[in-house]
């Protein structure tokens, strides 16, 4: 479910259109407006009536002291349209804007993501020498959630607000309180909301109080923010203290086991980010069951879906992602502009340490780099200060993977405590402002007394990655020890990357490989190892540490190859059942919709051979090209029969599990073939949502209508072209895909 880890960032970019069209038309005439690094104050007063989409607002703002109180400047503001505003303070003057005037692509609508959204613009004056004034204003919140493709696993819904019996979801890009510019904020919000309800914003409550047939709450917010979000609906509410930090759980359902369980997480979890980082800087961690499926981290809370929560291995995967947000996005911003930094840090504290400290890290490595070999091609690269958010498994595999191994590069080049320092020093003086990758290098270099800007230009600035050869590989006796000699090359495209590659070289009678790191400056690099015995392998970067382009060899057949292919063909089985058929054709459409791929759908016996310019899909046990794929499977050892298939240890029958094979394309090994079969046709359309989750497997097996997994894995990597048998091992051991390298230290362990 890896496509539930986005943040709300998104957001931000409607924002900086918006103030950046501002800044053009009046900022240069007018440099006395409210800018980006100033802080204005609201003390909201809300009442929501969730029955009729309608909330009533009374805004006491603040504008900064730095603002020279004139009544000759007018001061600009945007607001969601409809609401009506009007002046509560004595000598106020509010003009609205007309409309034609809005320096807004579009007209007066933002493109808040993929959401249209209509705002107004008004011109306010204040009194001589005021600086607080309040406005009144009310309106209904009535946005559709907006449609995504039946199998598009990248792109979540988004909302502009929702305000119904079901919930409430009000952000900054609901504008539903008024935004100058793209300001920072610090807010008290006082909320009346049915008596069911409970309400969750950032920072911490103040007030919660049921009077008659009304809940009262109150939430306050001294740190500067990005937004204000106002979220809840009918939620149960249950919470614990995580030492000075409150825990809290709001559930749509009662249900105190789950709620428990996430309490538990949130106190382990702020302890092992507090200790690695510093401390936490909210008065409370809060998960909230949303309304509709979605991942969203926010200051201080995170806003779930209901299907979401109830996985059972959320809590200790999406679930810490999404805490330590706080630390990296929600605690320090992102100045967007210059490129997301927050993903690929969060994901390789989150995501990458907890696979470290479950001996994980290899495979998750590889599976980063499988992801951007296989869906990111030269058109669709960009550097790391061009990604925003993910919008795509490409732009996912820069933002996120890309980014999180660069960060483990830097890692491994600095070494794990100026690495940990750098960061805490980066956390620490950037707290509560927005911070690009200028401000990290600025940290890491002030820490290691390093010059780190070739390190930083090369892989934040620009696109792409370098791909290895080793060649030449020569063993010679040198006294008592042994010379090993090889060439490596960078080929690709454009000048050389610096990198630092790890190598391991397995000696005669030694348990664990000989291991070291080559510095590489140029794109051809002849080196030389002395060895204290003979060396029977080597091994170029064997866990994955250097970002690079991985060879077709190096990976695993997988489903990456498939959802990520420019050109697929999908054989539909012509002399299956017709629902099955009918089932299948379902199956390709989806999947055709959501891709931006060259597709064909075709029966099988409708061609003599299979193409072997494209990756094919083969659906149905029933398929006239399955003995290709039996043929195919027997490499890794797997017997595949009419009946059924064994996969690690677990039998797959035709009867009762829908199978997922793939196998090299027999006559082109850069292609990759994929077989889906099944006889249970109410199993489709479950697989087709699934499957793009399970892209880095190579074989999967599925059991049930949802479908529900029941075994997944990758085939073994057999002849990566980066390791090379230089003799015979002593011990036979030589036919083993992978060296046995010594066991590595997790960045920090679980407490
Ligand atoms: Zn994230």
């Amino acid at each position: 479910m890896r496509a539930t880890r986005v943040t709300d960032k998104t957001q931000h970019m409607a924002r900086c259109l918006w103030s950046l069209g501002l800044a053009l038309l009046f900022g240069l005439l007018l440099p006395v407006l409210v800018s980006a690094h100033q802080v204005i104050q609201h003390a909201l007063q809300v009442v929501l009536q969730p029955d009729h989409h309608t909330l009533q607002v009374i805004d006491r703002i603040t504008l900064p002291e730095t603002l020279p109180p004139s009544n000759a400047v007018p001061q600009y503001f945007a607001l969601h349209a409809g609401f009506s505003p009007l002046p509560v303070t004595a000598g106020v003057q509010l003009v609205r804007q007309p409309t034609d005037t809005l320096p807004m692509p579009g007209g007066s609508d933002v493109s808040t993501g993929r959401a249209r959204l209509s705002l107004e613009r008004y011109a306010v004056v204040l009194p001589a020498g005021t600086r607080t004034f309040a406005l009144q204003y009310q309106g209904a919140i009535q946005h559709a959630a907006l449609q995504q493709g039946p199998q598009d696993a990248w792109s979540i819904p988004e909302r502009s607000g929702l305000l119904a019996p079901e919930g409430v979801y009000l952000s900054g890009a609901t504008y539903w309180y008024p935004h100058f510019h793209d300001e920072m904020v610090t807010f008290t919000v006082d909320v009346q909301v049915p008596l069911t309800w409970e309400v969750v914003s950032q920072g911490e409550r103040t007030r919660h109080e049921r009077v008659n047939d009304a809940t009262y709450v109150r939430w306050e917010s001294a740190s500067v923010q990005e937004d204000i979000y106002l979220v809840g609906g009918p939620l149960t509410e249950y919470r614990q203290p995580a030492g000075p930090v409150q825990a809290m759980v709001f559930l749509r359902t009662p249900d105190t086991p789950l709620a428990q369980k996430y309490l538990d997480a949130t106190a382990q979890y702020l302890g092992l980010y507090n200790a690695l980082l510093g401390p936490y800087p909210y008065a409370k961690f809060a998960l909230v069951e949303n309304s509709w499926e979605s991942g969203y981290g926010m200051p201080s809370f995170t806003l779930l879906g209901s299907k979401v929560i109830r996985l059972p291995f959320i809590v200790s995967s999406s679930y810490p992602h999404e805490i330590l947000h706080n630390w990296w996005g929600n605690g320090v911003f992102v100045d967007v502009q210059q490129g997301n930094w927050c993903e690929g840090l969060t994901a390789y504290l989150a995501d990458h340490l907890l696979q470290e400290q479950r001996g994980g890290a290899v495979t998750y490595r590889r599976a980063t780099l499988q992801r951007y070999t296989d869906y990111v091609s030269t058109h669709s690269d960009i550097p790391l200060t061009a990604f925003r958010a993910r919008h795509s498994a490409a732009t996912a595999a820069i933002g996120y993977g890309k980014s999180l191994m660069f960060f483990h590069m830097l890692r491994q080049q600095v070494g794990d405590e100026a690495f940990l320092r750098a960061l805490r020093a980066f956390y620490r003086d950037n707290l509560f402002q927005r911070a690009n990758f200028n401000a990290l290098q600025r940290a890491f270099g002030s820490v290691t007394e390093e010059d780190l800007s070739e390190v930083f230009q090369q892989w934040v600035t620009r696109p792409g990655a370098p791909e290895l050869r080793i060649s030449a590989t020569i063993v010679q006796p040198e006294g008592q020890d042994y010379r090993l000699s090889a060439v490596l090359d960078q080929v690709q495209p454009g000048p050389a990357y610096r990198l630092q590659i790890p190598m391991a070289v397995s000696l005669q009678g030694q348990e664990h490989p000989w291991q070291t790191t080559v510095t590489m400056a140029e794109k051809r690099l002849e080196f030389s190892l002395r060895l204290p015995a003979q060396p029977w392998r080597v091994d170029v970067d064997p866990e994955f540490d250097v970002f690079r382009r991985l060879h077709r060899e190096e990976i695993p057949p997988a489903l990456t190859q498939l959802f990520g292919a420019d050109k697929v063909l999908f054989l539909l089985p012509a002399a299956a059942a017709a629902e099955l058929k009918q089932g299948y054709r379902q199956l390709a459409q989806a999947w055709s919709q959501a891709a931006s791929q060259a597709l064909e759908i075709r029966w099988d016996q409708e061609i003599e051979v299979l193409p072997t310019d494209r990756a094919v899909w083969l659906f149905g046990w029933e398929n006239h090209f399955l003995p290709e794929v039996t043929t195919a499977v027997t490499s890794y050892g797997v017997g595949l029969t009419p009946e059924g298939v064994r996969l690690e240890g677990t039998s797959l029958t035709r009867a009762q599990h829908a199978v997922v094979l793939t196998a090299r394309h027999p006559h082109n090994p850069q292609q990759t073939l994929a077989w889906v079969a099944t006889q249970n046709v109410a199993a489709l359309p479950g697989l087709g949502r699934k499957l793009p989750h399970y892209s880095t497997f190579s074989f999967l097996g599925f059991a049930g209508d949802e479908p529900i997994n029941v075994v997944k894995g990758q085939w073994p990597v057999l002849g990566s072209p980066m390791s090379v048998l230089l003799a015979p091992a002593a011990d036979n051991s030589s036919q083993k895909a992978t060296a046995q390298l010594a066991p590595r230290r997790p960045l920090i362990s679980l407490p």
